[in-house]
């Protein structure tokens, strides 16, 4: 997805732009081994959905046409984070689709700018330099026989996800790897499509139970396209899902309010059920390096894999993308620094709430200063009033859906709310 947005902005200022993608692209297959979290519940945050209209417009309209489902939040969504369900305000729309359908979508929009290629089933295996600069990636075409080729360039970017390569390849082309930073909050999905016979459909499109100190697990059960609704069960801090149908529905029984579990009971599976593991959240700092090669950047989950329950990666990569759009305005001059701090810029407030939103269970593994306990604590106080708290309730959701910074959370307004109201 990175990529994709990547080329997008990239195809207004370059004569060419080639995507790389290791997988076939096959118009009607669902799901490519190279993004294996398209098995899983996918949201657009609110200001991802506005980013990707303005990247590829008449997105969102296209995909509903498609199927996917507008859900107003929350008027038609319970989100219970904590333990408290906020209370239903309205603050926007977000869509609902399954991860390949939106893929797709992105996909074709991509492919009809003029001067993007998409070549599929090629597989990068390294950069080409000329002195200090990368000007360009050796490729190995996997279709049929296997042909290698270089790929000249004036500028590569490493949107390889999470395994991105870079900070790998840095050292040896004699430069510094990035510093990291890590939580392990040790996480395992297991997610399933079900149907809803019409007796048993639940009352919201949306409902996201999250974990709470003491019982780290949490569950999303959303409508998608063809009246199907995608149920991921998550665990974190090693206490992960089970696969069998009655070890997962007694799962998320210890997290779901009476009503949804009667749904989730009565649901009809479509599909076995999928798992993916995710060690920990990840950030790498190429803005804090000193020196790094011209002719090459690091984008998307290459530089920041964020715990998947935010939900925050896709929309982190469209934010991104605009960053690079107004830094290629200022040219290519110093290109990776001003990117990879624009980009750090974008990622440290969706970072902040990774790590504030992991931290506050106790489970999870980390360090906690002074200043993470007493924001956590005023968080939780300000989850309790949201309950009845409309302003505060939309606040959260303004924040958690990356359209205000976490910094609004200590607006006078909300503090006055924290300071004197149960
Ligand atoms: C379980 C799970 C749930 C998630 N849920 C959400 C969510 O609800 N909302 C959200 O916004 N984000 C979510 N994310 C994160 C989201 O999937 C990513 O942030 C998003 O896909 C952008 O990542 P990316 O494009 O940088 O990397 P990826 O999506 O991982 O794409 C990397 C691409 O690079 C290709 N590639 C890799 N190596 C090579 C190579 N050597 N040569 C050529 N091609 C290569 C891969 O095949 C793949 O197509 C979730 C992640 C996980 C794991």
């Amino acid at each position: 997805m990175a990529g994709i947005l990547a080329a997008r902005v990239l195809a207004e200022t370059y004569e060419r732009v080639t995507v790389v993608e290791r997988d076939r692209f096959h118009a009607d297959a669902d799901h490519r081994r190279g993004v294996p979290q398209g098995h899983h519940f996918h949201t657009l945050l609110l200001r991802g959905t506005r980013l990707l209209d303005t990247l590829f417009p008449g997105l969102s309209d296209e995909l509903v046409e498609a199927g996917a489902v507008r859900t107003n939040l929350l008027g038609q969504a319970r989100v219970v984070l904590a333990g408290h369900e906020l209370c239903r305000v309205t603050t926007g729309h977000t869509i609902q689709l399954t991860r390949p359908l939106l893929d797709r979508h992105v996909r074709a929009r991509l492919a009809a700018v003029p001067n993007v290629k998409l070549l599929d089933g090629c597989e990068v295996g390294g950069l080409r330099t000329t002195g200090d600069r990368v000007t360009g990636v050796r490729v190995a075409h996997r279709t049929g026989r296997v042909v290698a080729e270089t790929i000249t360039a004036d500028l590569v970017v490493d949107a390889m996800g999470r395994a991105g390569r870079t900070a790998s390849w840095l050292p040896g082309l004699g430069f510094d790897a990035p510093p990291q930073e890590r939580i392990k909050a040790d996480i395992a999905y297991v997610s399933r499509l079900v149907r809803f016979p019409e007796h048993a459909r639940p009352a919201d499109q949306l409902v996201l139970v999250g974990a709470v100190p003491g019982r780290p697990r949490g569950f999303i059960l959303g409508r998608q396209e063809d009246d199907r609704w995608m149920l991921t069960v998550v665990g974190m801090a090693g206490d992960h899902p089970p696969t069998d149908d009655a070890g997962l529905l007694d799962f998320v029984a210890t997290a779901a309010p009476a009503d949804v579990m009667a749904s989730i009971r009565a649901a009809e599976p479509v599909e076995e059920p999928s798992t993916h593991r995710f060690p920990a959240s990840v950030w790498r700092h190429y803005e804090r390096l000193r020196r790094f090669p011209a002719g090459l950047l690091a984008f998307g989950d290459s530089i920041c894999s964020f715990n998947p329950v935010y939900g925050q990666g896709m929309t982190v990569a469209a934010l991104e993308a605009d960053a690079l759009r107004r830094c290629l305005a200022d040219g290519e001059q110093d290109l990776a620094r001003r990117f990879h701090r624009a980009a750090a810029r974008i990622v440290a407030p969706a970072w902040q709430l990774n790590a504030g939103g992991d931290l506050a269970l106790p489970e999870i593994e980390g360090h906690r200063p002074l200043s993470v306990r007493l924001v956590n604590r005023y968080v939780a106080r300000l989850q309790r009033i949201a309950e009845h708290d409309p302003v505060v309730a939309a606040t959260f959701l303004r924040v958690a859906g990356l359209l205000a910074p976490p910094s609004s959370m200590m607006a006078p307004r909300i503090l006055a709310r924290a300071l004197t109201r149960r």
